[in-house]
């Protein structure tokens, strides 16, 4: 039996990585510090007897007895409102904790796969972005602990890989979406799905002129498992091409949610990219992957699991008080 360890696995990736691997037949091992994760989204797994859980934050020495096969490196904040409350954190997790990370792999021999990011191209000024462009990163605007926190874990992956003969993998995830995301997490679908059901008014930052490509997450999950299974240790983009402008987005959900909601609109926040679009030729040649999922179909979902929600998790602000972490 292979066996995976996958950070950030209580998250909204990590734990649906956690079901695919478990549904696939390998041991599970996830590891989460629990700062923006929650165990809600893998208390299903705890009575399987293939599946373990470490507490742990990674960018602290990360040991884990017996053999492991592969390591899937998703522990990260992944929205501009996290990157905000911990910006330290989310620069170490992806610099320290990748770096812990190389090492378990280096001395496991595990081929590791890390978590990448479309934020790599910044605010692109080349539009679709393919794995050649260099992007356009502010370092040290609001998003740049993310970005540059990702470029560093791009190069050193690279470097591990060049210098160790490390099997490596980089995935370049878009902007993805489904069941278990933080409702309150300040992303645009559990935002404009969260005021849908509380009777506000969608809240559109910018005049909405601003593009987005939404990747449902069982497609976004299938290609991580088939790049993780090639043999192609550069980046590749995975991620849904269908490009949709925010405003006509916020239209479309009214009319999925059957609400009367009105649209209001917010200031645009900083580096907030103006158009993002995967070009995914590689990973149809290399990988022979391409998203299935249509949005109406993943959003209809995503709504549902929305809307199984308890009224007291609807209205709560926010389920985590980041505070305490800032110290660590
Ligand atoms: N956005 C919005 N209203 C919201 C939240 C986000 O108009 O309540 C916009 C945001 O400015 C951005 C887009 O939606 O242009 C996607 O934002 P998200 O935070 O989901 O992802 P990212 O900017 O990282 O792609």
């Amino acid at each position: 039996m292979k066996s995976v360890l996958i950070t950030g696995a209580a998250g909204f990736l990590g734990s649906h990585l956690c079901d695919k691997f478990i549904h696939n037949g390998y041991k599970v091992i996830g590891m989460d510090n629990l700062i923006t994760g929650d165990l809600k989204n893998i208390e299903h797994l705890f009575k399987h007897e293939h599946f373990d859980f470490y507490h742990h934050d990674v960018t602290k020495f990360v040991h884990v007895p017996g053999k492991v096969d592969y390591i899937l490196h998703f522990a990260s904040p992944a929205s501009p409102i996290d990157y905000l409350k911990i910006p330290i954190q989310t620069l170490k997790v992806g610099s320290l904790g990748t770096h812990n990370l190389l090492g378990l792999a280096k001395e496991k021999k595990a081929r590791i796969l890390i978590a990448s990011t479309s934020e790599v191209y910044g605010d692109p000024l080349v539009h679709p972005q393919s794995e050649e462009y260099y992007g356009n990163v502010n370092t040290i605007g609001p998003r740049g602990v993310y970005d540059e926190a990702k470029r560093f874990q791009e190069s050193i992956t690279m470097a591990y890989h060049r210098f160790h003969g490390l099997e490596t993998r980089i995935v370049r995830i878009f902007n993805t979406y489904g069941p278990r995301m933080r409702l309150n997490d300040g992303r645009v679908i559990p935002a404009f799905m969260g005021q849908a059901l509380r009777g506000e008014d969608l809240t559109v930052f910018g005049d909405g002129s601003q593009t987005r490509s939404f990747c449902y997450v069982d497609d976004q999950v299938d290609g991580i498992y088939k790049l993780l299974l090639s043999d192609y240790s550069l980046p590749v983009n995975i991620g849904n091409p269908h490009e949709i402008s925010i405003l006509e987005f916020a239209k479309e959900i009214i009319k999925l949610t059957g609400t009367d909601q009105k649209i209001i609109y917010k200031p645009l926040p900083k580096d907030d990219p103006l158009q993002r679009q995967p070009d995914i030729t590689k990973a149809k040649e290399i990988l022979g992957w391409e998203p299935k999922v249509s949005r109406s179909e993943g959003m209809k979902r995503t709504f549902e699991y929305f809307q199984g929600l308890t009224e007291e998790e609807l209205f709560r602000s926010e389920h985590k008080d980041f505070s305490k972490h800032n110290r660590l």
